[in-house]
């Protein structure tokens, strides 16, 4: 199953991505994590890449498909978590999934308000001390997000692949309302 989540920072996206991944035995391709990775090396990309992160903006779109088509070209299945952020970042997933035949089976939007996902990231940043849960970075996220990320909601939303959950809800929750999601996939499949 190829299983695409998308939703603000806060939403839940990274906690539900692996359960769903712990839960079907499919890897979660998160880029966020992939980037941390890289910072953490210190390999030519994490120098590169992490004034970017640290600030709350995004990383160049070219530079982020050249990342997921090595990763996704070597899965069949997947949860993919982060990309696209940006509509070129979806029209570029999209041709390379076609490419090769592998097509997204399903798209999750979990929904959450500004205001609980600032919370839920104010919370994050004094557990994790990500750099860029830092209200500033937060903001620029946020503003990123609505941006640039929600025009590659509604894409999904027109092609009919999206499932909208609520995000508000406990961990246990959105992740049974995730299940049913995905059960009614596999059941079309
Ligand atoms: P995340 O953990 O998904 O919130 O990602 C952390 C940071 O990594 C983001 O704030 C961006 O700076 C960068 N990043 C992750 N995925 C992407 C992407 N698809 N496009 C651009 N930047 C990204």
């Amino acid at each position: 199953m190829r299983v695409l989540i998308l939703g603000p920072q806060g939403s839940g996206k990274g906690t539900q991505a692996k359960r769903i991944a712990a839960a079907h035995g499919m890897p979660h391709v998160a880029t966020g994590d992939i980037l941390r990775a890289a910072v953490a090396d210190g390999s030519e990309l994490g120098l590169r890449v992490a004034p970017i992160l640290e600030r709350g903006d995004l990383v160049p779109d070219d530079l982020m498909v050249d990342l997921i088509r090595e990763r996704l070209a070597v899965e069949d299945g997947f949860v993919l978590d982060g990309f696209p952020r940006t509509v070129p970042q979806a029209e570029a997933l999209d041709s390379m999934l076609e490419e090769i035949e592998k097509p997204l089976d399903v798209v999750l939007l979990l929904e959450v308000s500004d205001e609980v996902a600032l919370e839920r990231l104010v919370q994050r940043g004094a557990i994790e001390h990500r750099a860029d849960d830092e209200p500033d970075a937060i903001r620029t996220r946020l503003r990123h997000y609505h941006a640039l990320t929600e025009p590659v909601v509604e894409r999904y939303r027109a092609a009919g692949m999206l499932v909208a959950v609520d995000g508000e809800q406990g961990v246990d929750e959105v992740g049974a309302d995730i299940e049913r999601a995905l059960g009614a996939v596999g059941a079309r499949r």
